[in-house]
């Protein structure tokens, strides 16, 4: 009792586990540090691009976490003193930790593409944070004119979100129809392939004119044009592709390859794939002990870089930590995610997976036989009621996460 869990970082992973510790035992002392004062989703952020939704409707503050008895405190952390047990801010105060969770989740890395920097992002935003840059692509969606091209460069593996890159040219197609009918939407993506891509594919035939003279998306797959974006020129918003061919569009919207968030660097809890290794039972980091790594942060295998994979890991988490303060053996844990991508009006698809440690403990697997897709054949009632289902989830999940 009265032992002290410092979580560094507020999102998805960090809210979640500092909760459920709460909830497992109040007698826990559970501070969380976190930079902002207000989290805004990056789910259903794309719809804000659509216009479909206001990004107030993404943001949420700390009030149902303090509820929980959870301590917030609003810096930036700059560091962990491993030998004294001590979380490092900005702010100038040290925090005692016995575990210590962080889920600072993804940076990215500029210096992959030739020409782009943080300086530039106002010109082409990632906006794979949401918040004000997500604002900043809105606003050049909203000033294009019809016959324009949005541009947009897809990361390659592994990355924040999978499906949400074609998720977002379904919702800027889906504003362009509606708007801009004579515009388009060109993904130049290094990869080859790419979750949900039947049913993306399928949704952008029914909607948007997928593979005919007048469709609203091309995708341009990294095998047949070598699409990856190796570069750009900022002031006239060209896209350099890896065969050195040159797409200009009216709006430029750069998704950058990433990396674990800067403190996971500044903590020495990475390693040199970029990422924080961890033991799959506890999320415990291999690198440093007493301290843990979720959220996109981390790798975990099978399981994506998702709200719902960090939210899933956070409870797994909380509920080792409980474990491991308390002399007792950590259970074996499973883990689930699933993500709704609404590609159109009334017209959402789905992916859900179940997983479970593999019989080393090594590695989290997807377990054979469970999850799936939405059905290829499901009538427009059913992707109606998938898009009811995605918000049903959006409003029951931020519940489960910040209240
Ligand atoms: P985050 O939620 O990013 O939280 C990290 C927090 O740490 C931030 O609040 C940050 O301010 C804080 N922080 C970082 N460094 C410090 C520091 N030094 N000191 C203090 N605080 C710090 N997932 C889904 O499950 N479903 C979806 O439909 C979905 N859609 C998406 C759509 C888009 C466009 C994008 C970009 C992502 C989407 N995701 C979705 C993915 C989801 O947003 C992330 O996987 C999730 O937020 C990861 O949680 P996290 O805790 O690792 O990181």
């Amino acid at each position: 009792a009265g032992q002290r869990v410092v979580v560094i970082g507020g999102g998805t992973g960090g809210a979640t586990v500092a909760k459920y510790l709460r909830r497992l035992d109040n007698t826990l002392d559970v501070t969380l540090i976190e930079k902002n004062a207000i989290y805004t989703t990056c789910y259903m952020s794309n719809e804000v691009l659509s216009g479909d939704r206001t990004l107030e409707s993404l943001q949420f503050n700390y009030d149902g976490l303090k509820a929980h008895g959870v301590k917030i405190v609003t810096d930036e952390v700059t560091g962990i003193n491993y030998d004294g047990k001590l979380v490092l801010t900005k702010g100038g105060i040290s925090y005692p930790y016995d575990r210590c969770v962080v889920s600072p989740g993804i940076d990215f890395r500029y210096d992959q593409i030739a020409g782009y920097s943080e300086a530039a992002i106002e010109t082409i935003p990632h906006a794979w944070k949401a918040g004000a840059q997500t604002v900043v692509l809105r606003n050049q969606l909203l000033a294009m004119p019809n016959g324009g091209t949005v541009v947009i460069a897809a990361p390659p593996n592994p990355y924040r979100c999978p499906p949400a890159p074609y998720e977002r040219a379904s919702q800027i197609a889906y504003y362009l129809k509606q708007h801009k009918p004579n515009s388009k939407v060109i993904i130049l993506d290094p990869k080859t392939s790419f979750t949900k891509q039947a049913l993306f594919e399928q949704a952008w035939t029914e909607l948007y004119g997928y593979k005919t003279s007048n469709a609203m998306i091309e995708w341009w797959s990294g095998d047949t044009k070598a699409a990856g974006v190796v570069g750009v020129d900022v002031a006239s918003k060209t896209a350099i592709t890896q065969f050195g061919d040159r797409v200009q569009g009216a709006v430029l919207n750069v998704i950058p390859p990433q990396k674990a968030g800067k403190l996971a660097f500044d903590a020495d809890l990475v390693d040199s794939t970029g990422w924080c290794p961890v033991n799959k039972l506890t999320f415990e980091s291999t690198r440093h002990a007493n301290v843990h790594v979720i959220g996109d942060a981390c790798m975990a295998d099978a399981l994506p870089k998702s709200g719902f994979a960090a939210n899933s890991e956070g409870k797994v988490c909380a509920a080792a930590i409980y474990a491991l303060l308390n002399g007792q053996e950590v259970e074996s844990p499973s883990f689930s995610n699933g993500c709704y991508s609404l590609v159109g009006k009334d017209y959402a698809i789905s992916v859900v997976g179940v997983y479970r440690l593999s019989d080393d403990g090594k590695l989290v697997e997807s377990i054979p036989g469970s999850g799936g897709v939405s059905s290829a054949t499901a009538t427009a009632q059913d992707r109606l009621f998938d898009a009811s289902y995605a918000y049903s989830w959006y409003n029951n999940f931020t519940q489960d996460v910040f209240k």
